[in-house]
């Protein structure tokens, strides 16, 4: 396995990520800034399959995707994958968030994270997809982590996303499920 880029360009996403994909031994390389892949699809695969094979087959290398967000049960599954259009920054989309809660008693909700990896053609090679469940807070919690993770709270750990280590979220955490499911696969790739 030679270089693989890795199509995002979250900073957070991309923090969490690498700590799977260095364990992996691969080189990785981050996605230039001028290759913007529209995310166009209807759920957090779909845009996940785009992104990897968009920036796959535009640099010809091996490309891996994650499409992630929250759903929340009282708003039908909102924001879901608007997460990152639900308003301008994270302090915003966090406001936003518990303005449309207020009042709202049942705060169910779950993160959802997509993974694939793009062969160099563009072919998706490998995907998953990990689910976290857990609960809306009334008010932000916690200085860790990056987007929503100080509103959102795991019930077991008794724990906002951010107050957690970067440790036990990467155990608890949607992302760390969906890597944990993929990293065999990964692993295999890595030996051919
Ligand atoms: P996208 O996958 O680039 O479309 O954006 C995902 C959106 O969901 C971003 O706005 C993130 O802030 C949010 N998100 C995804 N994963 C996490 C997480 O682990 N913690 C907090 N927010 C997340």
């Amino acid at each position: 396995m030679p270089t693989v880029v890795v199509a995002t360009g979250n900073p957070g996403k991309l923090k969490e990520m690498q700590v799977y994909l260095d364990a992996l031994g691969w080189e990785l390389q981050l996605k230039p800034d001028a290759i913007d892949i529209k995310e166009t699809g209807t759920t957090f695969l779909e845009n996940a399959r785009l992104k990897a094979s968009g920036v796959a087959q535009a640099l010809g290398q091996w490309a891996i995707a994650d499409d992630s967000g929250l759903q929340v049960k009282a708003l039908g599954g909102a924001p879901g994958i608007y997460s990152a259009r639900y308003a301008p920054s994270d302090r915003a989309r966090i406001d936003r968030l518990l303005q449309e809660l207020e009042g709202i008693d049942h705060r169910q909700a779950q993160f959802v994270c997509a993974l694939a990896l793009a062969n160099p053609a563009g072919q998706i090679v490998v995907e998953t997809e990990g689910i976290c469940p857990g609960e809306i807070l009334l008010a932000p919690r916690g200085t860790g982590g990056f987007g929503y993770d100080p509103i959102f709270y795991v019930p077991a750990l008794g724990q906002s996303f951010a107050e957690m280590s970067p440790q036990q979220k990467e155990q608890h955490s949607h992302r760390g499920v969906a890597f944990n499911q993929l990293m065999p696969k990964l692993q295999q790739l890595a030996l051919e």
